[in-house]
């Protein structure tokens, strides 16, 4: 990546490039995760500070102009560029190892923006069928509308991808591990095929995080993050990112500023810190959950497990190779319920739900805190009983974000349900 950077008279580093950390040193991704896109003002703070502002002053009517009419970089008004949000996008992107990232409102803000920035009318958008349903929301009832043509694949099958391509296919898209069963996409695959038919590969590693994946590295061309999920990592905003080459994410950021579709500065500070511990609570969110994993497995009313971190997992090894992080297969996971005598499917899952202590019921994941939820009547509520069943949402399926907690409490408040059944 190129060291190039331009400054603006107050000393911003207005390339935002990720490879932009002070030294120009190579660091270890620990130390990109504590320092990097520091913005440190004359007042010396050694923390990150908060940059509360809606616009900027300007040193005089020339000034001013010159910051309009381009002579002049620098920052203008924040839903353009902001500090805060600044450092945030220039963490993010050195722990991705893209050259720029673009900060959304939320996670589906960055999602709104990828079909924006890159789909128009007339163009095919072919997806995963495991998808977090609001993106297969925004995607039938949105870009439909707007004359983008949507279809979806099943995203483990390699071959259904290469079948569904058309000429008019402009981005593939998935997530891996995936909502809400963490199936695992073959991204180096998507990347050729992608390559071979120029079309931009979009992955949203929220599950996995940096931590774990960094999808541009095995061919990914843009990356989407619904912050509000592990990049905080404890419940208390919303956010979201793209990640990317300068030229894609430059065609988003215009889509951003456009749009107003732009991160709050606290929400970015609060990212910027949650990033500081992103790979030590993914560590032990990861061990947490292969335990959590072992257990479900070994109890005789959970019918079935999803979760690439099983050794029997047909993507077991795929997963292993894609996650860099040994051991490391994220902490979501669905399982099945036995529906035992007297209760149908969707009471038995509500029965394990209902019968914990301590685990929250919340569709909110990639929390310190664990959360347990039943797709079918929630999440993927809304969508058709056909898009559900593609999406492989059973009544019988329980979702779990493994969190924190001592992991012995998360198998005990599991197992108060399912040895009741
Ligand atoms: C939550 C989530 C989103 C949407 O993010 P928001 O911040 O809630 O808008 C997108 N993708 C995945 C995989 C998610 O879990």
């Amino acid at each position: 990546m190129s060291q190039s950077q331009t400054y603006d008279d107050n000393g911003l580093d207005l390339n935002w490039r990720s490879d932009a950390l002070d030294l120009g040193l190579d660091y270890g991704m620990q130390t990109i995760a504590v320092r990097a896109g520091q913005h440190r003002t004359d007042e010396g703070e050694h923390s990150e500070a908060i940059f509360t502002t809606s616009s900027y002053v300007y040193a005089s009517a020339s000034d001013a102009a010159a910051h309009f009419n381009g002579t002049k970089t620098g920052n203008v008004y924040s839903r353009h560029t902001n500090p805060s949000v600044r450092t945030f996008e220039r963490r993010l992107a050195a722990l991705e190892n893209g050259e720029r990232a673009v900060a959304t409102a939320s996670g589906m803000g960055a999602i709104l923006t990828m079909c924006l920035a890159y789909l128009k009318a007339g163009d095919h958008l072919l997806a995963a069928n495991q998808l977090f349903g609001s993106s297969i929301g925004l995607f039938n009832n949105y870009m439909t509308k707007f004359g983008v043509e949507v279809s979806y694949v099943d995203c483990t099958d390699n071959e259904a991808w290469a079948r569904a391509v058309q000429s008019n296919t402009k981005v593939i898209y998935c997530e891996s591990p995936s909502n809400p069963l963490a199936q695992i996409c073959d991204i180096g695959y998507l990347s050729q095929l992608c390559q071979a038919n120029d079309i931009l590969l979009v992955v949203d590693n929220c599950f996995a995080t940096p931590a774990l994946q960094r999808p541009l590295d095995l061919g990914a061309d843009v990356v989407i993050h619904s912050a509000t999920k592990y990049l905080d990592g404890q419940g208390r905003v919303l956010g979201g990112a793209l990640v990317g080459s300068d030229q894609l994410m430059q065609q988003a950021f215009t889509v951003v500023r456009s749009g107003g579709i732009s991160m709050s500065p606290f929400n970015a500070w609060v990212f910027t810190k949650g990033l500081e511990t992103l790979k030590l609570r993914m560590q032990a969110h990861c061990a947490n959950a292969n335990k959590v994993a072992a257990f479900l497995v070994s109890h005789p009313n959970v019918s079935k497990v999803h979760f690439s971190g099983l050794s029997d997992h047909p993507a077991h090894e795929l997963a292993k190779h894609q996650h860099h992080m040994s051991d490391g297969y994220g902490a979501i996971m669905g399982f099945e319920v036995q529906s035992g005598s007297n209760r149908d499917a969707t009471a038995a899952a509500w029965h394990i739900i209902d019968a914990t202590k301590m685990i929250s019921i919340t569709n909110n994941l990639g929390d310190a805190k664990t959360t347990i939820t039943h797709p079918a009547t929630t999440t993927h509520f809304r969508l058709t009983p056909e898009a559900r069943a593609e999406a492989g949402v059973n009544d019988s399926l329980i979702r779990l974000s493994v969190g924190l907690e001592d992991v012995e409490d998360i198998i005990d408040d599991l197992a108060r349900g399912l040895d009741s059944l």
